[in-house]
């Protein structure tokens, strides 16, 4: 029962209020259920999107746009749920989505899943803290399981890395393209992958994408070196250099206009002229001191005028302006540049190296192409879709891709999906339970029971017989057969690292690392203070700035 009013205690028989007037209050039973229920609808909204058979959700707004998404977080977001304990279930999944980038629908089912459980248990008598404690046993212990249960990965397991990439990417509707772009994707991550100390290091910052739609998602292509968006700036410039030195100017090559509001008076036609001569001169310096430490390309973040193109193209020095900051501090890490923010300030030792600097026409646009980098750990992938709302959807399957990929390397470790590892753990996690007694062991076989929702549910969303398919997958994992999951569309149970299902290990151990703590944390709460909230005024909201 909601207990409208004030905490009220006693002294010396007087009756005090320690909370103000209009606060909420739930305690107990009541509250642990108010959160329970509002975090279980939490994970009831994202259930049916679970898997590559799974739903979308149409999510329209307050001012009725839509998206239409089958994304755990985009879908937690955009519901912009109110309940404290709902909320605490939109963290986990952004968690999730920080740390690993990938299963977070996973992690706020297992969640919701845990929680069903708990009351249950909740119901019998039994107390919340010794149903976090066994939670807590049983979390440990599944994280031990899922590493027993990793599968050591290599830089040089191609296949292994080419399931992983296509598993990320499936569910984005490309998958004609997915082989080669996950081919692609592979080779961009060999090349940039560094071994420190046995370890392997990817620095996902090396992998730029740059995004051109207007020709299908095949056409993906991975180049070494960086792509910049932009053009050659003057028609009178080469547009192709070799063994290209480059000047990376974060500084503009034109006048610079005053600064203060003085002005200049001209009286005379001569005044005028010197004052043109003099702003020439300027610029012939400018062109002429870049000549002079050597380099034969200018990449500029800021603009450059008429007159210095000019000077520039008679140099036979190939420019780009207006380049994102983004693009030059790629360029300073790949050519082994440094980006100068003053003219004067330049020197030989400043210019970045590369084999190649080109501009090639993709799609009917110009691109500047820099190639054969002073530091070769630099790549690009050029991804390309028909539209832009298709490349958009290409880039996000390749980002989550090469997220995939780098996280199983950087682990060493990756683990069959498709409801191989969930069965598995819940196998164990009930052998597990017999050594503990009583309530912990009930605990702990809730928790078990709880990691089943994801090869339920997957089996679910494709419109298999869920209880059938569950039976099957125990028995198999029963024979030591670990690694059998569900082929969804098959409809039968069967080897997901043969089928092709492999996710990294950290996926799942962060997704039942992150629901476990939800679960533990929401119910240890006993009570919700709920201050009282300030009056919605009927007056609309005065309209955002545009
Ligand atoms: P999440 O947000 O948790 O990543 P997804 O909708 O991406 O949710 O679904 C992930 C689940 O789907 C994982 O359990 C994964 O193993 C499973 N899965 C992905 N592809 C397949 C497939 N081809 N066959 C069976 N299961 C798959
Ligand atoms: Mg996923």
């Amino acid at each position: 029962m909601a207990n409208k009013g004030a905490m009220i205690g006693q002294l010396g028989g007087q009756p005090i209020l320690i909370l103000p007037e209009g606060t909420l209050r739930q305690i107990g039973r009541d509250a642990q259920k108010n959160n329970i229920a509002a975090a279980k609808a939490v994970a009831d909204a994202v259930r049916t999107t679970l898997g590559p058979m799974g739903m979308d959700k149409m999510l329209v707004d307050s001012i009725g746009d839509i998206v239409i998404t089958n994304d755990g977080v985009t879908i937690l977001e955009e519901m912009e749920v109110e309940h404290p304990a709902a909320k605490m279930m939109v963290e986990v999944a952004k968690t999730q989505n920080e740390e690993v980038g990938d299963g977070t629908t996973t992690s706020v089912v297992i969640a919701g899943e845990l929680l069903k459980n708990a009351e249950e248990l909740i119901d019998q008598n039994i107390h919340p803290t010794v149903i976090t404690k066994g939670f807590h046993k049983a979390k440990e212990e599944a994280l031990k399981i899922l590493e027993e249960m990793g599968i050591p990965v290599s830089l040089k397991d191609k296949d292994l890395l080419k399931k992983i990439a296509l598993t990320a990417m499936t569910g984005k509707s490309m998958e004609k393209a997915s082989p080669k772009i996950a081919e692609l994707i592979i080779e961009a991550i060999q090349t940039v992958a560094e071994v420190e100390k046995g370890k392997i290091k990817i620095d996902k910052d090396n992998i730029k994408r740059v995004k051109k739609h207007g020709a299908s998602a095949e056409e993906t292509k991975l180049i070494k070196g960086v792509v910049i968006d932009k053009e050659v700036v003057h028609p009178g410039m080469p547009k192709r250099i070799e063994n290209a030195k480059i000047a990376l100017l974060d500084t503009a090559l034109e006048v610079k206009e005053t600064e203060t509001d003085a002005q200049i008076r001209i009286t005379s036609p001569e005044q005028l002229q010197a004052f043109i001569e003099q702003e020439q001169k300027m610029i012939k310096q400018m062109v002429e001191k870049i000549k002079e430490v050597g380099a034969n390309v200018v990449i500029c973040q800021k603009g450059i005028d008429d007159l210095a193109q000019h000077y520039l193209a008679k140099e036979g020095i190939l420019a780009v302006r207006r380049a994102k900051k983004s693009d030059m501090e790629a360029l300073a890490k790949a050519t082994g540049g440094r980006i100068i923010t003053n003219l004067e300030d330049l020197t030989e030792k400043d210019l970045g190296e590369a084999k190649l600097v080109e501009e090639r026409k993709i799609a009917g646009e110009a691109m500047v192409f820099i190639e054969g980098c002073k530091n070769p750990k630099a790549v690009t992938i050029l991804v390309r879709g028909s539209t832009e709302h298709v490349v958009e959807e290409v880039d996000r399957a390749v980002e989550d891709a090469i997220g995939a990929v780098a996280s199983a390397l950087e682990l060493g470790k990756v683990l069959p999906g498709a409801g191989a590892p969930e069965v598995e753990v819940a196998i164990k996690l009930r052998e597990f339970a017999e050594r503990f007694s009583g309530k912990e062991q009930l605990a702990i076989l809730a928790f078990a029971n709880a990691l089943e929702i994801i090869p339920r549910t997957l089996a679910e969303n494709a419109g298999l017989d869920s209880i059938e398919i569950l039976a099957q997958l125990r028995v198999e994992h029963d024979k030591g057969n670990r690694n059998v999951g569900i082929n969804l569309f098959e409809g039968k149970v069967e080897d997901a690292i043969k089928m092709g299902v492999v996710e990294p290990l950290k996926v799942k151990t962060q997704a039942i690392k992150s629901a476990a703590e939800a679960a533990e944390m929401i119910l240890r709460i006993d009570d919700v203070i709920a201050a009282k909230k300030i009056e919605e005024t009927s007056t609309p909201k005065p309209p955002e700035e545009y």
